[in-house]
């Protein structure tokens, strides 16, 4: 091995031989679990030509089963291992006593489908999330509705051509998308009918305002904007691109997966924004690894409140009665029930957890933490953009590529030997070889020291040992993988050897 060993080599290493001992030590016969002779009538057996006259599973004791699933278990890898840096995820460390909020039985017991006076508690929780989050990014309403912020996208996008529609204006057709934008952006407006053009960045990380001018007509159904820009950039154009497209009768579509940047400082909505999604997973913490569970909030201004995806949850004064309602133009519902609850009352615990001081602070140590670690390793790794970043800082690993062909997904790997999450790599597609760096406002010095040093020693082993790089990681139970062929032709269960 290197000279570069983490403390826990030894102990993956013994883990990676207890597991691959585990997965051999099937032995016939041998077995975990006895089931007592039955004392119910037999019954008639299913036809033959149902029944298996083998089923290969691997025959252990109850205790090495119990070992296998907990070795397992340890190989994840989660924001509560470690530093989880992946850029515009917002893997913030999540409350427990969120957790625990959402598992009271009160909550977690309770049927979608039970009479509302008997789920008031509940309903109220919805309810005063819908204001809090209103409140919190400046817009009129807020439908809870949406699972995640790709659905909460494109309930945006069926609001605005219902919008449209509405007023008559049928030949608004064309969706506008700025170049940095996530994928989901222009998958959801494609979903909803649209066309969508893209817009470029300019040379500091904005919206390219000629190209914007130039794209800009009678057509215009709307604008998507990510603020901060997935550059982790403020674009700085916001008001005049605010000010063309709402003069063109568009829409101000905003991406809120970076809210956790302006949180306490600006509101969207009084940006000139008129629909904002906020992925409370990311920025109102809930563990969200592996690709959710999730929810998309969708906040809307005062013309768009009447498209609000249903339900919606309103609240009787004179009665005092919690209920759910469909507003009058609804473009309908997202899903089977009421939203993703549980995250819902995670995103609640937290906010009315940190109050409004906690949730001002939050952007501020995130934008700080973000600058800290740019200004450190910017003399070592090339900043396309060099300008102060917001929440994340975008590096790009194209000199080492030209040096030596290190790419960001060696520099990526080499980092997991630190025991630390890689950042996301490869986007946003407009820089070469980027690596996006996330690191919320949960860490501490020590961990953003301990991510930089490391960051740094792995700037110079990619100059002095680029084959450490190429196979990295070392210290993993597997290690280079075929990511393809593991997302195609997923190995998920046990199978016997011949
Ligand atoms: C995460 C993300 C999305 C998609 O949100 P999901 O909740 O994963 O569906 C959209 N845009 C940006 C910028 C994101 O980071």
């Amino acid at each position: 091995m290197n000279s570069h060993q983490i403390p826990n080599e030894h102990h993956i290493k013994q883990q990676s031989l207890i597991r691959k001992l585990l997965m051999d030590r099937s032995q016939p016969g041998r077995i975990g679990a006895h089931i007592p002779q039955s004392d119910v009538p037999k019954q008639q057996q299913l036809p033959n030509k149902y029944l298996r006259k083998e089923l290969p599973l691997p025959e252990v004791s109850e205790s090495e089963i119990v070992r296998y699933f907990s070795q397992l278990s340890q190989f994840n890898f989660s924001i509560d291992h470690n530093f989880y840096p992946l850029g515009s995820c917002t893997m913030k460390y999540n409350p427990k006593i969120n957790d625990e909020i959402a598992s009271l039985p009160g909550l977690s017991e309770i049927h979608p489908l039970q009479p509302e006076e008997s789920i008031q508690g509940a309903l109220k929780i919805i309810f005063e999330l819908q204001n809090l989050l209103a409140e919190i990014t400046g817009f009129d309403s807020t439908s809870l509705a949406p699972m995640a912020g790709a659905e909460a996208e494109l309930a945006g996008m069926l609001i605005t051509r219902s919008f449209h529609k509405n007023n008559g204006d049928t030949h608004k057709t064309k969706i506008l998308i700025t170049d940095s934008a996530h994928g989901t952006n222009p998958a959801s407006a494609v979903m909803a009918g649209f066309d969508v053009i893209s817009i470029p960045s300019d040379k500091n990380g904005n919206t390219d305002i000629e190209a914007l001018k130039a794209a800009i007509n009678d057509d215009l159904a709307g604008l998507m904007l990510t603020q901060p820009s997935t550059l982790g950039l403020f674009d700085t154009n916001i008001i005049e691109i605010c000010k063309r497209v709402k003069d063109a009768g568009g829409i101000l579509y905003g991406d809120g997966a970076n809210l956790n940047a302006l949180l306490g400082r600006i509101k969207p909505g009084e940006l000139g924004f008129d629909i904002l999604h906020s992925n409370l997973h990311k920025t109102f913490t809930q563990p969200h690894g592996g690709g959710g569970p999730g929810a998309g909030a969708i906040m809307v201004s005062k013309k768009l409140t009447p498209y609000l995806p249903s339900p919606i949850v309103q609240y009787s004064k004179d009665e005092d009665f919690y209920s759910i309602y469909t507003p009058k133009k609804s473009i309908g519902r997202m899903g089977g029930f009421h939203g993703n609850f549980g995250a819902l009352v995670r995103a609640y615990s937290y906010i009315k957890t940190l109050g409004k001081e906690g949730i001002d602070q939050i952007s501020k140590n995130a934008v700080i933490n973000a600058n800290y670690i740019k200004s450190n390793l910017e003399e070592y790794f090339e900043l396309p953009i060099k300008r102060i970043c917001m929440h994340e800082v975008v590096f790009s690993a194209s000199n080492f590529k030209k040096h030596n062909g290190i790419k960001a997904l060696d520099i990526s790997k080499r980092l997991i030997d630190y025991g630390i999450h890689p950042p996301t790599m490869y986007f946003p597609l407009i820089i070469d070889e980027a690596l996006m760096i996330e690191p919320t406002e949960t860490e501490s010095k020590e961990t953003l020291d301990y991510f930089i040093s490391s960051m740094i020693k792995i700037a110079s082993e990619a100059k002095q040992d680029p084959e450490l790089l190429r196979n990295a990681p070392h210290n993993t139970p597997n290690s280079r993988l075929d990511e393809a062929l593991a997302a195609r032709k997923p190995n998920l269960r046990w199978q016997k050897k011949d």
